[in-house]
């Protein structure tokens, strides 16, 4: 007896059915047409998980990026120069809509980051562009890497 042929249901492969009652190629599909029915359910799930285990989760991710600091570093590297242009006129928006609390801001972290700060100062690209943007953007670098990563965690 030959094997019926289908077409599989949810990347419309064609394949040889096992079982008559069968509606796609391999497990993937069928796991994959589950989700896409469920997706809105296992969103929810997943994000109610993580709001009752905030502690866990912020713990790991704050292991996963010690693990992984060099990976952060090129992921932020990656980042930052196919958004650059974007970063780069937020920050000027911010900026000058926000100088009294960018300066009480940039003053703080100065006060913490001494090294750094006069790294930036003996660079002079930095000089011309201003201290306070450079500061501004790894800030704002800081904040989306972090954003992205909760991100792709939050999808494993
Ligand atoms: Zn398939």
């Amino acid at each position: 007896m030959s094997k019926e042929i289908k077409k599989c249901e949810y990347c419309g492969k064609e394949f040889e059915a096992n079982r008559i009652t069968q509606k796609f190629c391999s497990e993937k599909c069928c796991k994959r047409e589950w989700y896409e029915n469920n997706k809105d359910k296992v969103e929810a799930n997943k994000k109610r998980w993580n709001e009752n285990n905030k502690n866990k989760v912020n713990s790991y991710s704050k292991k996963w990026r010690e693990n992984n600091r060099e990976k952060m570093k090129v992921m932020q590297k990656e980042w930052y120069e196919s958004n650059k242009k974007e970063v780069s006129a937020r920050v000027k928006k911010w900026y000058k809509n926000n100088k009294e609390e960018a300066y009480a801001r940039i003053k703080k972290w100065r006060e913490n980051n001494r090294e750094r700060w006069s790294e930036i100062m003996r660079k002079n690209k930095y000089r011309n562009r201003g201290y306070a943007e450079e500061w501004l953007e790894v800030k704002e670098l800081q904040y989306q890497i972090k954003k992205e990563l909760k991100k792709q965690q939050e999808n494993n």
